[in-house]
């Protein structure tokens, strides 16, 4: 978890960026067309999606978008970040205010409603994150027991609990990283989401976090798009394909999730 110093540098450095940004959106936009490319990604969750102090991105769905991007035709230095909470996603697609979004973002039925989605690229689980002093959270059921829950608005997380362990007191945040500072604070008593996400937040705090259970889901991480874009679609799986054949796929996930302590998985089959 970032210290209060750098959560501040990095929001000076958003202030600072953001006019620039402005117009680097009036030159390309989320569909494209122009020079620059808009890609949605997250910018608080480290290992995977992290925008850091001094301004540039790092995680593992950032390679796996600046990989596609480049595959597109798009050099870095013309991507534009659109910071993606979990509950805007669909919406900031829908409006072509990305191009596509790589944001620890499952693939579901329900949200293929309003979206399509390239991959899977990596497949992952949710579980609970608590402080690492604590016995007696051991998994879901553990906390039907008057414990406090905090997920994020809009993820699937947050809905199975909502689902299947109705008895939880859910507090849903608009990002993970403001959870894990309740729980840090004391005024959560867990946090749930994708193991990797968890993975990321309790290798930043070296020793005041940890994972307990198994896995309770099955999550598919996929590159969201505008529904219909059956060429963009291609084109991503296509990219996807070739990231995870030819070792760049291993490298960064290695690379940024190998200090959370996680070994890279066999990458999945993207879905036809
Ligand atoms: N993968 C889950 C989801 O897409 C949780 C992670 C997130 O919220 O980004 O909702």
């Amino acid at each position: 978890m970032p210290s209060i110093k750098v959560r501040v540098a990095a929001a000076v450095a958003l202030a600072i960026a953001l006019p620039f940004s402005a117009t680097a959106c009036g030159g390309g936009g989320g569909g494209g067309g122009g020079d620059t490319i808009v890609i949605g990604t997250k910018f608080d969750q480290p290992g995977l999606g992290l925008k850091n102090p001094d301004g540039t991105m790092s995680g593992f769905d950032v390679d796996v978008a600046k990989y596609i991007a480049k595959e597109l035709g798009y050099s870095e230095d013309k991507i534009e970040w659109k910071e993606s909470p979990s509950g805007q996603r669909e919406t900031l697609i829908q409006n072509d205010q990305v191009k596509y979004i790589v944001a620890t973002y499952s693939i579901t039925d329900a949200r293929k409603q309003k979206v399509d989605f390239a991959g899977p690229y990596l497949l992952t689980g949710q579980s609970l994150l608590v402080k690492a002093d604590n016995t007696d959270i051991t998994g879901p059921e553990s906390l039907q027991n008057n414990k406090k829950l905090c997920s994020v608005s809009g993820s699937t997380p947050a809905q199975r609990i909502k689902d299947k362990y109705p008895g939880v007191q859910l507090q849903q945040y608009d990002t993970y990283s403001a959870c894990v500072e309740a729980l840090k604070n004391g005024a959560i008593d867990a946090v749930t989401t994708d193991e990797v996400i968890l993975a990321g937040y309790a290798a930043q705090t070296s020793g005041a976090f940890k994972i307990v259970g198994k896995p309770f889901s099955e999550e598919r991480y996929g590159v969201g798009l505008k529904k219909g874009d059956t060429d963009l679609r291609t084109k991503i799986n296509n990219a996807i394909t070739k990231m995870e054949q030819d070792g760049t796929w291993k490298a960064a996930f290695d690379k940024n999730l190998g200090p959370a302590g996680i070994t890279a998985p066999a990458p999945p089959p993207v879905d036809k």
